[in-house]
């Protein structure tokens, strides 16, 4: 019974800096959020100590009464909060998600046609060295090089050409919407299976703001803690008439006992997901992206080549261009991490400079809405960003920053009572 703190110094230690770093810096990578504390709780309960191989009535475990109760509600939720026939909840992951409803729907030897990872696509829809790229022949489409969008015609083409069987639809970086209806038109054309990856924009799905790949895909995967705000997670929603195979390529094809206590944090963030004050949420996550493409996009950083793809955004990540700056991604995510702001580099499509180096950077809004940011403060944080990549950034400089962001931290303090 005794606490973490007298059991494990060590792990508590390192488990307290991390709540200070979230704490005392700005969150910016666009896959991350805070979870609900009562979500934290759930997932800190005794479920952990339950195996429930199985589904809910039919499991090959016995005292499984409470978790079927919480793995129920789960699977209700989110079915409600997306208007899904069906859903999966026991996937420990999105990448996990993603193989079982491949695994589920196609043969090995199949082939499939997801969004290049250099253009924005997810190691799971079809990377090289992936299982995806391993177990499946993969057809990648791209962004348009002028636009920076994907272009329909382009997918039709490709799809004409090589007849996949399995059409992925959805992006890790990526400033704009797809579009569903036109994916589904080309897979119905060739006889394709369209699978849509919503995990970054799953929450503005659930409020309303993004369109939702839910009436146009056979399977829609997702994480649940990206702009959704749960528990790191994954979840497969279908058709009824793949429910069945969807279910048994999770378990028994993929995963052993599923992660009750996990399950139970996702239930949480569902039911919270489904409140006016998320969708509040996810409308300010909307617009402080907008704000910052707007404001990243002003005459001395512009003259000092930076630039965002595609012009703007539409969804909660902006993707900065540095191909025409000094700075490379590498630079500019060290210079913002010296000044308190986490963000990733992300290559650019075509970039010039290598993976590990690249020429971008992925800059989101969810976990700094999570926090109450409003307008105002997105244009600050916007402000900061680009006076810390103009080529005049010193060391003088970089302390005024830092104070800027620290007083941010300050206006919006986060999990206040936890740690204490
Ligand atoms: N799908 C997309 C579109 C993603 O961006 C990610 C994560 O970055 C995943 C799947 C994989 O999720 P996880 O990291 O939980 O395996």
């Amino acid at each position: 019974n005794s606490s973490l703190h007298e059991v494990d110094p060590d792990v508590a230690a390192a488990v307290d800096s991390e709540l200070h770093r979230q704490q005392s810096t700005l969150e910016m990578i666009a896959s991350e959020n805070f979870a609900a504390v009562a979500a934290m709780e759930a997932q800190g309960s005794v479920l952990t100590n339950k195996y429930a191989e199985g589904y809910p009535g039919r499991r090959y475990y016995g005292g499984c009464e409470y978790v079927d109760v919480v793995e129920r509600l789960a699977r209700d939720r989110i079915k409600e909060l997306f208007g899904a026939e069906a859903a999966n909840v026991q996937p420990h992951s999105g990448a996990q998600a993603n193989a079982a409803a491949m695994f589920a729907l196609l043969k090995p030897g199949d082939t499939i046609m997801g969004l290049d990872l250099a253009h924005g696509g997810h190691l799971t829809h079809g990377m090289k060295i992936n299982f995806s790229g391993k177990l499946y022949n993969v057809v990648a489409y791209q962004v348009d090089a002028e636009t920076g969008q994907v272009d329909m015609d382009q997918v039709a083409e490709l799809a004409r050409e090589h007849r996949p069987q399995m059409i992925i639809a959805g992006w890790s970086a990526y400033p704009r919407q797809l579009d569903f209806a036109a994916f589904r038109k080309v897979a119905d054309e060739v006889g394709a299976l369209l699978m849509v990856d919503m995990a970054h924009f799953a929450g503005l799905v659930a409020a309303g703001l993004h369109p939702s790949p839910v009436p146009y895909a056979d399977v829609v995967t997702t994480t649940t803690h990206k702009t959704l705000g749960g528990p790191r997670g994954g979840v497969i929603l279908s058709k009824k008439e793949y429910a069945k195979k969807i279910n048994s390529a999770v378990f028994p094809g993929q995963q052993g006992g599923p992660l009750e206590h996990v399950i139970a944090a996702k239930a949480v963030s569902f039911k919270i997901a489904a409140t006016e004050e998320f969708k509040e949420r996810q409308r300010r996550t909307l617009s402080g992206a907008k704000i910052l493409a707007e404001r990243l996009l002003r005459q001395d950083a512009v003259d000092a080549g930076v630039s965002v793809l595609s012009g703007g955004t539409d969804v909660h990540l902006v993707l900065v261009d540095l191909r025409n700056s000094e700075l490379d991604g590498q630079q500019a995510e060290d210079r913002l991490h010296e000044i308190g702001i986490t963000v990733n580099r992300n290559a650019v499509p075509n970039d010039p400079r290598p993976p590990m180096v690249t020429s971008g950077l992925r800059v989101g809004t969810p976990a700094l809405a999570t926090r109450g940011f409003q307008d105002e403060d997105f244009t600050e944080v916007a402000d900061i960003i680009a006076e810390a990549l103009l080529p005049d950034f010193d060391e003088a400089k970089a302390k005024t920053l830092s104070a800027r962001v620290t007083a941010l931290t300050e206006k919006y303090p986060l999990y206040e009572g936890l740690g204490k």
